[in-house]
């Protein structure tokens, strides 16, 4: 049995994992971390395996280097904050074999549709991301924003600034990337209609984040 403890427990996206971690037969849900249940992840790290964070960007960073400092392994879905930086703070703070994967998005689906987008811009390069989430959203552009059009760069795509997000009640996760080429246009989009799209990601990023290669991996397509 995996241990996870869950940071962020009492938020939207920490009471559906609490609820997957519950349901998976291979995991334990060892503990909840949230100010708004009157502890703190520091308490609870002694019985952990494993910590999904999905916090806020002011406490992830300090969480994911908690974790590493104490051996445990940390699966990141918190957004909106410097990964570079962490990247280096991890590999200084990092204690026995502890691993850290952080993903942008946890949807397979979203994934597909960054890798989709990638791929088309070899042929269709210039481009456009629209990003639509809930009203009350933190970050802006999205994570998985900011990653596609990383990926797409790479891939020798020109996405066009700025990155249009749109925060509206109602919404969850959305993106479209929009190819235009002479005469014609491709877009693809996904749509994560409810937050138990993220969990199959998650729960894959819990059994598999401590076998990785290198101490700090970004993207859940490095799992798939
Ligand atoms: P939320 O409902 O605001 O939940 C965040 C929770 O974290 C709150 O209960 C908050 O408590 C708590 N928290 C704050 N500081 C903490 C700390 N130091 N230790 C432990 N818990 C702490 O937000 P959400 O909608 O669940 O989203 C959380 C994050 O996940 C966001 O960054 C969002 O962009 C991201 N997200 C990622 C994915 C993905 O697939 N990667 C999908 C959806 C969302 P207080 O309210 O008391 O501050």
């Amino acid at each position: 049995m995996t241990r996870v403890v869950v940071s962020g427990a009492a938020g939207r996206m920490g009471e559906t994992v609490c609820a997957a971690v519950d349901a998976a037969g291979d995991m334990e849900l060892a503990g909840r971390a949230d100010p708004a249940l009157g502890n703190s992840l520091e308490q609870l790290l002694g019985d952990a395996d494993v910590v999904v964070d999905f916090t806020t960007p002011e406490a992830a960073a300090g969480n994911v280097l908690a974790c590493v400092a104490a051996g445990v392994h940390a699966v990141v879905g918190t957004t909106g904050f410097e990964l570079d930086r962490l990247r280096g703070a991890v590999q200084r703070a990092r204690s026995g074999d502890a691993k850290v994967l952080v993903a942008p998005n946890f949807a397979i689906g979203a994934v597909l549709m960054m890798k989709l987008a990638a791929e088309a811009a070899r042929q269709l390069p210039e481009c456009e991301i629209i990003e639509l989430h809930r009203a009350g959203k933190l970050d802006a552009p999205s994570g998985t924003a900011q990653r596609t059009a990383k990926l797409i760069r790479e891939a020798g795509g020109n996405v066009h600034e700025p990155i249009h997000s749109v925060r509206l009640p109602g919404l969850v996760a959305h993106q479209e990337v929009i190819l235009g080429g002479e005469g014609e246009a491709l877009t693809i989009r996904h749509d994560s209609f409810d937050r138990r799209s993220f969990m199959p990601g998650v729960l894959l990023a819990v059994r598999r984040v401590g076998a990785l290669p290198d101490p700090f991996t970004v993207g859940l397509e490095q799992l798939l």
